[in-house]
């Protein structure tokens, strides 16, 4: 992707991240002029026409991209996937019912933490002895019959550890926290009770989360959960009920739109699997200097946390990384090392420079 200078940039942040450069380069040409209207967006009433197209625009590609049936709600929802910790746990569990939950990393552990603030929770298996390198296998799951819904990260961003199966859960809904791997493959969408994501990954800039929901379980909150925080006010209200930041709505629509053009979930999957074999490949085929320590057949396709074994090297990587127009490649502050995000948006040619890159910086250092 070409911004600004004479040198490709490609930016690997974990997210905000980086986002389709035809979906930038239209916000920018029409940030003047929303819709033909010769004001920007940004100063767009929320509930005039111009922005209820966007609305309605948004939320019929999630539908036809996810394939979804009337069944299901959408909901745009401000708060964050943080806040989609406490609300699951709020409306989906009532009347004294057990929260089940899969830990498998950093984030399935915060969701864990907020859900236990409000109701009884169940940690049905965790891979935390393990140092979340692999999933634990189901067989090993303590049974969860009775549980309100089962809960897991589908990608856990920091570790890097991605399902590689859909639980089964039989009657149990199932809740998955996809903030970092929605619209990167396709999914049996009819197997999940909800469905959570924080937009500033796969859908666009900080200030949205998506809330897909089976309608049934949106009925589901107690009378004494305040009515803001239940999905039914939400939905009734059409997710206006306050002023959303319509900015993000409107790339976030275009960013929709995007996939759409481009093939839909089958492509981005196939983009997906072509980008994190190349990076992949770099760490493994590099003799032990850099190191990834996930199961294999869990590695994840969005987020490659990686390390030098001479981890003195780490910060020249980033610096030489940097001046190469590889961007935003330090790990997570928990865990310090590097990681290399890989979203919908990353061409698989910003995966080619990168191990391109890798090979040569291992060369020189190793
Ligand atoms: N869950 C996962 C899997 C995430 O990756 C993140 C953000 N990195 C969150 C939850 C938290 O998202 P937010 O900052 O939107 O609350």
């Amino acid at each position: 992707m070409r911004r600004g200078g004479s040198h490709s940039v490609y930016n690997f942040s974990s997210g905000p991240a980086a986002l389709p450069a035809p979906v930038m380069q239209r916000a920018r040409d029409e940030f003047l002029n929303f819709a033909g209207t010769r004001l920007s967006i940004v100063e767009t009433g929320h509930r005039t026409g111009a922005f209820s197209a966007v609305v309605a625009q948004a939320d019929a590609d999630m539908r036809a991209l996810l394939g979804l049936g009337d069944d299901y709600a959408v909901i745009f929802l401000q708060g964050g996937a943080t806040l989609q910790f406490l609300m699951t746990a709020l409306n989906l569990a009532r009347d004294g019912q057990h929260c089940a939950y899969l830990d498998t990393g950093y984030w399935s552990g915060k969701a864990i933490a907020t859900a236990r603030e409000v109701r009884p929770v169940d940690v049905v298996a965790s891979g935390a002895a393990g140092g979340y390198t692999q999933v634990p296998s189901a067989d090993a799951w303590q049974s969860f019959d009775a549980a309100a819904y089962l809960h897991y990260t589908p990608n856990e961003t920091i570790d890097g550890l991605e399902f590689d199966f859909v639980p089964d859960t039989g009657k149990v809904p199932l809740v998955a926290d996809m903030s970092s791997t929605i619209l990167s493959r396709p999914i049996p969408v009819e197997r999940f009770g909800l469905i959570y994501a924080g937009a500033q990954k796969n859908l666009g800039p900080a200030g949205l989360a998506v809330v897909i929901v089976r309608r049934d379980l949106a009925e589901r909150a107690a009378a004494d959960v305040p009515s803001q925080l239940t999905y039914r006010a939400h939905i009734a209200a059409g997710s206006l009920l306050n002023t959303p930041p319509t900015f993000t709505w409107w790339l976030v629509g275009m960013t929709l739109a995007w996939v759409r053009e481009q093939g839909g979930l089958e492509e981005m999957d196939r983009r997906a699997i072509a980008r994190s074999r190349i990076v992949y490949a770099a760490i493994d085929e590099s003799g032990g200097f850099y190191v990834n320590r996930i199961n294999r057949a869990q590695r994840s396709r969005m987020n490659i946390p990686f390390g030098i074994s001479d981890d003195r090297l780490e910060s020249h990587f980033l610096a030489a990384a940097e001046e190469a127009g590889l961007k935003q490649l330090a790990g997570h502050r928990s865990k310090g090392g590097l990681r290399a995000s890989l979203y919908n948006a990353m061409p698989v040619a910003g995966a080619e420079a990168l191990a391109a890159f890798m090979r040569d910086f291992a060369k020189r250092n190793g």
